[in-house]
């Protein structure tokens, strides 16, 4: 293969690695950020349900006290009703004793639903509480790992764009600015593989003559269709030694 073809692949290739580890090592933070807000939603219901637990705590205390305000409400009505001169005020008395009972079993019935809606939050407050270590645990532990990917990423990225410059370097600047400037109006691949006598990229079927001296591989060729680099790895693999002797294939990775 001409060395411009040779080296202007592997730029490509180097170039679409640094791509897709791009693509990675920027879309992890936002990866971090989902992971924290999973957690802090986690601790926010988690708090929000405490809150409701003593809500329910002080609603409960004020209905308590409302009894025993009703209930010395009674009191002094049943001391009154030694002390009514006629039956009609007796009467009126009892009745107000009745209606103020009836309100207190009112209140205690509204009690009692705050308390089984107390034991229920209470229920998942003691489970969350028993997850929150766990989860703060678990979340920090991923997040490390995605900031030590990320790391890893930075560096294999950092390396390969060394070794992207170094391969440019060798390049004829004809063809570097070529393969430039094809990037700049093409999807990749700016330089696309012949096989069978098509362009790989746009599929169209080349002429023979220029099949040919495409395989050849003596000059830096463009297709005449999509104007993509064109190159000729050799004929599609029948390798011998790709074969497990049976007649199955070994698989290459
Ligand atoms: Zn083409």
């Amino acid at each position: 293969m001409h060395p411009d073809l040779k080296a202007v692949v592997e730029v490509q290739q180097l170039d679409l690695e640094v791509a897709e580890l791009t693509k990675l090592t920027d879309s992890l933070p936002k990866e971090i950020q989902t992971l924290q807000a999973q957690l802090d939603n986690f601790i926010n219901s988690h708090e929000e349900r405490k809150k409701r637990v003593a809500a329910n705590l002080k609603e409960r205390k004020d209905l308590e006290g409302d009894i025993k305000a009703t209930q010395d409400k009674i009191s002094r009505h049943r001391d009154q009703l030694y002390q009514v001169k006629t039956n009609d005020q007796y009467k009126a008395l009892l009745k107000e004793i009745e209606g103020e009972e009836a309100s207190i079993r009112k209140v205690e019935d509204k009690i009692l639903e705050k308390m089984i809606e107390s034991e229920e939050i209470q229920k998942l407050v003691e489970e969350a509480a028993a997850k929150l270590e766990g989860e703060k645990a678990r979340v920090a532990e991923e997040i490390k790992k995605l900031e030590n990917e990320r790391q890893k990423d930075i560096g294999e990225c950092e390396r390969l764009k060394a070794r992207r410059k170094e391969v440019a370097a060798t390049l004829s600047e004809e063809v570097l600015e070529l393969y430039e400037r094809i990037r700049t109006y093409r999807k990749p691949p700016a330089v696309a593989e012949v096989r069978n006598g098509l362009c790989t990229a746009c599929n169209i079927q080349l002429r023979p003559q220029v099949y040919n001296e495409i395989r050849t591989s003596e000059t830096v060729m463009v297709c005449e269709n999509c104007s993509r680099i064109q190159y000729y790895a050799g004929p599609p693999a029948e390798d011998p030694a790709l074969d497990g002797g049976d007649g199955t294939r070994v698989s290459m990775s």
